[in-house]
């Protein structure tokens, strides 16, 4: 496959920081990081995400993307792994410094002030963009979609040699869903060596039919009632050493108990969830406390807890009390 280089880009971003030694960077730089809400969040993240996002779709295995949807287990981070995701939020800015710096556009909100997003299945699928980018010396009056990651050295130098899909399949798989739910051609991956600034920087095609098999995909795991088929047979495989649910796949650990493990709870086409044996729609707050008669997706167990709720409290149609 053809790796289209964005070398003019490069070597712009690189002209500009030397002709003023980098002021223009630090000035806009200094806007940027004000508007970089992620890294800034003050309030503890919700330990489940609502949706599929179209940065994991691109993974191997559709179980461990299926069990993050219905929320198996939850995401507990030591402190170097919160650090470096607020790394990758403050990187950010520096990206759209650089861009700014260059004196091409950058968009990054809609009319009201909301980040771009892209958003299918009634909600159940979607994602946040970096930005819609104009001006860059390739495409100098066509709006292209830019997308920034972080890598560590070995990831960077595995970037180099083998491109955006022989390194990072995943993130192409990430582009090409935004170019077709924005309707764009061309997107800029741009990308910083954690270890060294080294930037790396390349054009990636919109190709519809691979978007469309993977928004398929999307729909697949939302809408499945069950555990989807492993990408590997054996734990010890390498795809699944630093998967979060090996416990559960492989050995019957216990999943949380919330409605998403539950199996009388069923996402809906229009975002909404319902639970089959309460006709009832349940909202998020809901979703995560479950019920006292929750019951195990086939295949799954649920861990032992005594602070389950009694469902018919919050709804005031009948006590259900204990399990049945
Ligand atoms: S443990 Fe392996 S097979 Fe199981 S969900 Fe994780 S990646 Fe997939
Ligand atoms: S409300 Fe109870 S029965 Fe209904 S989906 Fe949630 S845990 Fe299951």
């Amino acid at each position: 496959m053809t790796i289209h280089l964005a070398e003019k880009t490069l070597s712009e971003i690189e002209r500009k920081l030397r002709a003023d030694q980098g002021a223009a960077f630090r000035r806009e730089l200094g806007i940027a990081v004000q508007q970089c809400d992620d890294a800034f969040r003050a309030e503890e993240e919700s330990p489940f995400r609502s949706h599929l996002g179209a940065s994991i779709l691109g993974r191997d295995c559709t179980r461990e993307l299926w069990y993050n949807f219905r929320w198996v287990k939850k995401a507990r981070h030591i402190g170097r792994t919160l650090r470096l995701f607020n790394r990758g939020h403050l990187e950010e800015a520096r990206f759209v410094a650089l861009i700014r710096m260059c004196e091409w556009d950058i968009w990054q909100v809609d009319a009201k002030g909301k980040q771009f997003r892209i958003s299918d299945f009634g909600g159940h699928y979607g994602s946040a963009i970096d930005g819609v980018i104009r001006g860059v010396p390739e495409f100098p009056n066509e709006p292209i979609m830019g997308e920034f990651k972080t890598h560590n050295d070995k990831n960077f130098q595995k970037l180099k040699k083998m491109g955006v899909a022989g390194a990072k399949p995943e993130h192409v798989v990430q582009m090409q869903q935004y170019m077709k739910y924005k309707k764009l051609r061309v997107c800029l991956y741009l990308a910083v060596n954690k270890n060294d600034d080294e930037l790396y920087a390349e054009f990636i095609y919109a190709e519809p039919e691979l978007a469309d098999q993977f928004t398929d995909r999307a729909g697949r795991i939302i809408f499945s009632e069950g555990p989807p088929p492993r990408a590997y047979e054996n734990s010890a495989s390498f795809g699944c050493k630093f998967c979060d649910f090996r416990e559960v796949c492989f050995k019957g650990a216990g999943t949380e108990v919330n409605c998403r493990t539950c199996k009388q709870s069923q996402p809906q086409a229009d975002g909404t969830w319902s639970c089959r044996r309460f006709n009832r729609v349940l909202d998020k707050d809901r979703q995560l406390a479950g019920c006292n008669v929750w019951e195990p997706i086939d295949g799954m167990v649920g861990v032992e807890t005594t602070e389950v709720p009694v469902f018919g409290d919050a709804f005031g149609f009948g006590l259900l009390q204990g399990r049945e």
